[in-house]
């Protein structure tokens, strides 16, 4: 009866878990979805302590004319507001797409405990994909990383960005031609 007690206890822990990193994982889908809407490639985070919401951000790049406008970024610098701390301790950080060098260099200065993505990033992923940087022995801070949480979602809504920026591209270059052509 105890083992059985123990069991669903322990089962119950596990999905809960599961649970929330989907639910701030579809946060942070909202969230890629509005830098879309801003003309940016879409890719959102939620910075969560204690399960509560901290600081949310999404790409501004093109807006911010800033190179280091990235969705993670923008949730820390957000983060360090609200707590008053540049280090954002006991908190975790959902992103839709595996980081980048800077955003996991960033994320390892702010001491954030764990680091949940959705899509792996092999171009330029620093949570495992080229290079590990969140949890690197040589360091002095390594994070705990979930991966592929709603893994699928967030990487099709990231290739039917730039299928459509393809799409709009090339229908840009076809009109041009055409003006041509009438000239
Ligand atoms: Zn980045």
């Amino acid at each position: 009866m105890l083992l059985f007690l123990l069991t669903m206890l322990y089962g119950e822990m596990i999905v809960s878990q599961q649970e929330l990193d989907i639910h701030y994982m579809q946060m942070a889908l909202a969230l890629a979805e509005q830098a879309e809407q801003h003309g940016e490639v879409p890719v959102g985070a939620v910075l969560v302590q204690k399960d509560k919401v901290v600081a949310r951000g999404f790409n501004l790049n093109i807006l911010n004319h800033d190179a280091s406008a990235h969705a993670e970024m923008e949730c820390i610098r957000a983060a360090g507001k609200v707590l008053d701390n540049y280090r954002l301790l006991d908190t975790t950080l959902y992103v839709t797409l595996e980081p980048c060098a800077m955003c996991a260099g960033a994320m390892v200065h702010a001491r954030i405990s764990r680091l949940v993505f959705g899509a792996a990033d092999l171009k330029t992923g620093a949570a495992g994909s080229v290079l590990n940087l969140v949890n690197n022995e040589a360091f002095n801070h390594q994070l705990s990383v979930t991966s592929g949480v709603l893994a699928q979602e967030c990487s099709e809504q990231l290739s039917a960005f730039f299928r459509r920026r393809r799409k709009e591209k090339k229908a840009l270059k076809m009109a041009e031609k055409q003006k041509g052509l009438n000239e």
